[in-house]
């Protein structure tokens, strides 16, 4: 099997690529940004692939994710994707800074087109997600929400209102650009979100994501460890 995780940032990746000894492929997408990140584990692989940076920063955000995402399963041939990183959730939610969700459905929240039906379903995305998701969230014990995405860390009150309409649990910056490739290809894809801010909290959401952002990515290490002995057993 092969297994390939898309994450946006390398401080999400690192304790994992740590855990893994995954070994960097230098150049291996140029000239695209994203970066691979490759190991066996038996007859199986495991690639993580980074989105890249730009200027000195990770290059967060739907646009290198889609590139990501478009070269990997284009380059690497992936049995399933994972989408692996943090997340804003919803305290009135019960969520909790540095818990790990799965994802059982993912849309945008932040693309407002006027116009028919059409137009609106197609903005909004709800794209299809790897079909034994609840089986492994029950399996491994991790609770279920759906994730929606947008280009802003902010949340605007247009954002809000489109996360309450359509019951978004879990707020990215990637998951459903993820997602919209991998429907393209029906390549299965999981996304696995640890919390590392509450949206409702009224803090200020870039400290606050700061300061819990090494948690959440030890917590996204775990998980993804487990996901990987889940999906190899
Ligand atoms: N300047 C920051 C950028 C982080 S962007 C930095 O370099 O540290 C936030 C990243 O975490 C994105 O990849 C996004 O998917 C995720 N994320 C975490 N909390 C989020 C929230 N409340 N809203 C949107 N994305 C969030």
């Amino acid at each position: 099997m092969k297994i390939c995780f898309i994450v946006a940032m390398q401080a999400e990746a690192q304790p994992f690529i740590d855990r893994f000894g995954v070994e960097e492929v230098k150049d291996f997408f140029a000239p695209l940004p994203c970066k691979l990140y490759r190991t066996t584990l038996g007859e199986n692989e495991l690639d993580v692939v980074l989105n890249g940076q730009q200027h000195g920063s990770d290059l967060v955000g739907c646009e290198a994710a889609s590139v990501a995402t478009l070269a990997a399963i284009q380059q690497l041939h992936p049995d399933i994707v994972i989408n692996s990183g943090t997340c804003g959730a919803f305290k009135k939610n019960g969520a909790a800074i540095g818990e790990v969700y799965v994802a059982n459905a993912v849309m945008f929240h932040d693309r407002r087109v006027p116009g028919d039906d059409a137009w609106g379903t197609q903005a909004l995305g709800n794209y299809p997600v790897y079909a034994g998701a609840a089986e492994l969230a029950k399996s491994l014990g991790y609770k279920m929400g759906k994730v929606t995405t947008g280009s802003s860390l902010d949340m605007q009150p247009c954002d809000l209102q489109i996360i309450e309409e359509n019951h978004g649990e879990l707020k990215d910056m990637e998951g459903a650009a993820v997602a919209f490739v991998c429907s393209l290809f029906q390549t299965p894809i999981l996304l696995l979100k640890s919390v590392t801010d509450l949206c409702d909290s009224g803090a200020e959401t870039f400290e606050v994501f700061k300061k819990n952002l090494a948690q959440a990515s030890q917590a996204i290490a775990d998980a993804n460890e487990r996901v990987v002995k889940y999906l190899l057993k």
